[in-house]
């Protein structure tokens, strides 16, 4: 049954950490927020409480609960091997699309090649533009 007060979910996605979601929520108020589904054991738990009048009983929420226990069903069937291109700590340039993979090596997407730093860290001399990779 829809009341109109639930929170309606808008977006889910997978976050670096294993079995963690981020989900975004519509509020009635015309807000979004997010918050932080997290599987551990078998079990879902998504923080109800940081919506007013939403609970675990809510068939929304129970609907809730499915979706992420399937994308993360899903994800466990198929996961890339070998090396991954990401965004280092609190950097966006990979997910923004400044940093991409030319012939299996970082590039800047405006000057080029970048410079491997670290163990595998690379980072473009001009722009500054970070990912690691390896
Ligand atoms: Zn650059």
């Amino acid at each position: 049954m829809l009341d109109g007060m639930d929170p309606q979910l808008n977006k889910v996605e997978a976050l670096t950490e294993p079995g963690c979601y981020s989900l975004t929520f519509s509020l009635a108020t015309g807000e979004e927020r997010a918050v932080v589904a997290r599987l551990r054991n078998g079990v879902t738990e998504i923080p109800a409480k940081a919506f007013t009048g939403w609970s675990e009983a809510a068939e929304s929420y129970r609907a809730t609960v499915a979706v992420v226990q399937a994308l993360q069903q899903a994800r466990e069937l198929s996961r890339p091997t070998g090396k991954r291109l990401l965004d280092v700590e609190g950097g966006w340039d990979v997910s923004l699309g400044n940093i991409v993979l030319v012939a299996g090596k970082p590039a800047c997407v405006t000057h080029g090649a970048l410079e491997l730093q670290a163990d595998s860290l690379w980072r473009c001399a001009q722009c500054g533009a970070a990912a690691t990779y390896g």
